[in-house]
């Protein structure tokens, strides 16, 4: 059986923690696509060229998660991300997880639009920018990163723009997505939500 899972959204909003939580729940594999940018953005601030660094990209480059999440690393993978041939180096390889056997979850931004319109179930997951950006200075700093909360805001509002805008495969959510606002939700209940949702569609 293959069966996808499309959640898309901007950063810090919950959806990687979604994700992880449906994959585990209902048994399928996770893809958090967000990390293929940020290994290719990471290589491109070592000196390589993007696109040599998307074409070239095995699974060691993003397989250290945590060494991927510093907010220059971000910045750099939102950067790469609107490079309309970094994103097709990287569309195949994100095609074939999403029909592996046995179901998949993508986290992103594209999933539902681009990568996978047929997927089965589409979540865009958001937050209010104040709440996002909290979330994500709490982890930052919980992972000793010196940051303010106005930093934060500020580099994610700026991703968000850039995100937002690009010509290839903006930021949005496909019409047939539930929006799943998790402002007001903690964890928890988000995961909840979320699993609610998916059970419904696929009918397990
Ligand atoms: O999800 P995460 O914040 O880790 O993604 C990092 C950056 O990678 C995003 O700001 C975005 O520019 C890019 N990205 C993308 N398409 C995806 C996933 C991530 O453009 N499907």
């Amino acid at each position: 059986m293959s069966l996808t899972v499309a959640i898309d959204g901007p950063a810090a909003a919950g959806k990687g923690t979604i994700a992880r939580a449906v994959a585990a729940h209902f048994g399928f594999a996770h893809l958090d696509t967000g990390l293929l940018y940020r290994a290719v953005g990471k290589r491109t601030l070592e000196g390589k060229d993007a696109l040599e660094a998307a074409e070239t990209l095995q699974p060691e480059h993003y397989a250290d998660a945590e060494a991927l999440r510093s907010p220059d690393v971000a910045q750099a993978a939102s950067v790469v991300a609107a490079m309309p041939e970094i994103r097709t180096a990287l569309v195949n390889f994100q095609r074939a997880f999403a029909r592996r056997q046995g179901g998949a979850v993508l986290d992103g931004r594209d999933i539902g639009t681009v990568i996978c319109p047929d997927a089965e179930v589409k979540l865009f997951v958001t937050a209010s920018d104040a709440i996002r950006a909290e979330r994500r200075h709490k982890e930052l700093v919980g992972k000793g990163h010196q940051v303010t909360l106005e930093e934060v805001a500020h580099d994610l509002a700026e991703r968000d723009r850039r995100d937002a805008a690009r010509a290839t495969a903006p930021m949005t959510a496909a019409e047939d997505a539930l929006l799943l606002d998790t402002s007001a939700l903690d964890i928890e209940a988000a995961v909840a939500r979320a699993v609610e949702e998916v059970g419904k569609k696929v009918g397990m």
